[in-house]
């Protein structure tokens, strides 16, 4: 695995408004540290633990971001140092980031990931409970929390019909979100895409790709 010359394949691949997430779950430090040298800064870990981890060996000029579904539990242990949370699926939740933000006086930076997708494994809120929260007044005292975006997952299928339309979902959800921003928070960021279909997802709208596989090679789990 040449780990910088597949991160300079992808972002020849991306326009300038999109961010890459380099999705390191799995993946040993040695590796991370390759795409860092490779001029990288954004990572993506899908498990707390993990990510702690790797945020104490690694430079501390990088962003990370939690990507996976979060545990109100162990908001705590990324709380100090977590720059973006794409999974924020409750208001629960996004209360205890903002009590955990407070504690380190800072503001944290969500997602709301919206289901997308047909299958029923997937994590996420409608988009009409998107819609609530936005409105809702205790969101409005959360100032400890910024939400500045959507997130989603298509189905896992080679179909990429249906993955079209479900990436069209979220952005419309977004678009219809728009206007309910909180806080002064511009709702600027929609999450989706990663290896398989990053480019179909910045063409549906996409400012922010999640992508591993194609980055650091086949996960073993
Ligand atoms: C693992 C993961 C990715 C990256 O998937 P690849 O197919 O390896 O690019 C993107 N988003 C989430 C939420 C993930 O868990």
């Amino acid at each position: 695995m040449n780990i910088k010359q597949n991160l300079n394949d992808i972002t020849s691949q991306l326009p300038e408004h999109v961010t890459l997430v380099a999705v390191s779950k799995t993946k040993p430090v040695s590796d991370l540290m390759e795409a860092y040298q490779a001029g990288q800064r954004v990572f993506g870990e899908n498990k707390i633990q993990e990510m702690v981890e790797k945020q104490e060996q690694m430079p501390k000029d990088i962003e990370w971001h939690m990507i996976g579904h979060v545990q109100r539990n162990k908001v705590k242990y990324m709380a100090e140092f977590v720059n973006l949370i794409h999974g924020v699926d409750s208001f629960k939740l996004l209360k205890e980031i903002n009590k955990q933000a407070k504690k380190h006086d800072r503001i944290i930076n969500c997602l709301l990931q919206i289901k997308i997708a047909e299958e029923d494994t997937k994590f996420g809120m409608s988009p009409a409970d998107a819609k609530a929260l936005m409105a809702s007044k205790e969101v409005a005292s959360l100032s400890n929390v910024c939400i500045i975006g959507v997130m989603g997952m298509a189905t896992f299928t080679e179909d990429l019909n249906q993955i079209e339309e479900e990436f069209k979902r979220l952005k419309t959800t977004f678009e219809n979100l728009k206007h309910l921003k909180t806080n002064n928070c511009e709702l600027k960021t929609i999450s989706m895409g990663m290896s398989g279909d990053f480019k179909l997802a910045i063409d549906c709208g996409s400012t922010m790709v999640r992508v591993g596989s194609s980055i650091f090679g086949a996960r073993n789990q």
